[in-house]
């Protein structure tokens, strides 16, 4: 199982493709911020995958969300200054019903690459057709799809997800899952379905998911000495 996993697990490394910001979107960190502490953690690259206009708009909606942010665009503009960290734009897309819709866009501008995942504010359909929707969005945009977000997250659908059937038709797309770092942290993951994944994805992200720089910090070595503990890896240095 140790080789294996080492092998599956495509950003053991230095890397992390998941985290959120204040700059453009609804969580704590600015994107210089992140840049900054990314830095000293020693990241080399991080995708930044803020949430999708479809859950920003429904957290103005209920309230949630009272800042106004800047202009995405900007984005392509602001060139790591500080430091060696390559930086990414991606979106954090969201699944919207059990039929083909997604949301890949944020102020209108729409990314050719997401990390997809189904939100329970955001997700319209019934919840138990939760794993029918991300099938049917595997299958249209599987080339797009970076990764399917926290399959395992129990604050979200983490309970109603067939996860064989996901992992199933996720391998035969070539599609990765992700092996979400925060909500391991934060005790929201469905650990039965985690292990599952674990050993029958073919390929998975270790993604902090970070939405402060604490857990950008912690989360993922957490998510190591998780994977160390249950003998999935040999040594945190794997
Ligand atoms: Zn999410
Ligand atoms: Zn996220």
């Amino acid at each position: 199982m140790t080789q294996n996993i080492t092998e599956k697990i495509i950003n053991l490394d230095n890397r992390d493709y998941h985290m959120h910001t204040s700059t453009f979107s609804d969580w704590i960190p600015t994107r210089n911020e992140l840049v900054q502490f990314a830095w000293t953690l020693g990241l080399k690259e991080i995708a930044i995958t803020d949430h999708s206009q479809a859950c920003l708009d429904i957290q103005r909606e209920k309230k949630w969300l009272y800042m106004w942010t800047n202009a995405r665009r900007s984005l392509k503009r602001r060139e790591n200054v500080f430091n060696d960290v390559q930086v990414i734009a991606w979106v954090e897309g969201d699944i919207l019903n059990e039929q083909w819709d997604c949301c890949f866009s944020i102020q209108g501008i729409e990314y050719d690459f997401i990390v997809l995942s189904a939100h329970k504010d955001v997700y319209a359909s019934d919840p138990d057709t939760v794993t029918a929707g991300t099938i049917k969005a595997i299958e249209r945009y599987h080339d797009r799809i970076v990764c399917i977000g926290h399959p395992c997250n129990n604050a979200d659908f983490g309970t109603h997800y067939d996860i064989e059937k996901l992992v199933e038709v996720a391998n035969a797309y070539n599609v990765p899952l992700e092996f979400n770092a925060k909500n391991l942290m934060r005790w929201k993951t469905h650990l039965q379905k985690l292990h599952y994944l674990l050993q029958n994805a073919d390929r998975i992200y270790l993604n902090s998911d970070a939405h402060t720089l604490y857990e950008l910090k912690v989360a993922r070595s957490l998510a190591k000495e998780f994977l160390l503990e249950h003998g999935y890896i040999a040594s945190l240095t794997s």
